[in-house]
């Protein structure tokens, strides 16, 4: 499944899809929803989808203004609030800020982020186990779950292989 252990540092392979990718999924999954896919969604995912770590929204307006151009970070949150309800983005809630999903599941599904709080890097997957203990554990609080996000963090496998720089 998830086999990326150690290739975070290697160009063209962050463990996760490149912006095609995700744009193609976008549309696919707009399509079926009877969804608009905007440009300015479009252009969010897009640079969402370009980075290997999480951005936070007025980094993502920063990336999307330029000269005689200004988005607005109220706008990318509206574009990001629509992109996260469908599942094309995930919300890293300790970093405030967004990563696009790696690989398609289903919407609700319990996922686990390991996070690299030295290179930065996410990867993202999911767990049938934790998933059930985890839906045991809410089921006998009697608590119902807005989301199901796990994350961790820690040191990827990338940088635990790499030598110390002193
Ligand atoms: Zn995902
Ligand atoms: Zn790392």
């Amino acid at each position: 499944m998830h086999d990326h252990a150690g290739t975070h540092a290697e160009a063209g392979c962050h463990g996760h899809h490149g912006p095609e990718e995700a744009l193609a999924r976008a549309e696919a999954v707009c399509r079926a929803r009877d969804l608009q896919f905007t440009r300015l969604r479009r252009d969010v995912l897009e640079v969402v989808a370009s980075q290997a770590r999480p951005l936070g929204a007025y980094d993502i307006a920063e990336r999307l203004s330029g000269p005689g151009k200004r988005v607005a970070a109220v706008s990318v949150y509206r574009a990001l609030d629509f992109l996260t309800e469908n599942g094309l983005v995930h919300r890293i809630a300790s970093r405030n800020a967004f990563v696009s999903c790696g690989h398609a599941h289903t919407d609700g599904a319990g996922l686990v982020f390991l996070i690299c709080r030295n290179c930065g890097s996410i990867d993202e997957t999911t767990s049938p186990e934790i998933e059930d203990q985890l839906g045991r554990t809410l089921a006998k609080a009697g608590f119902k779950p807005s989301s199901r996000i796990l994350e961790v963090e820690g040191e990827c496998g990338a940088c635990l292989g790499k030598p110390v720089e002193s």
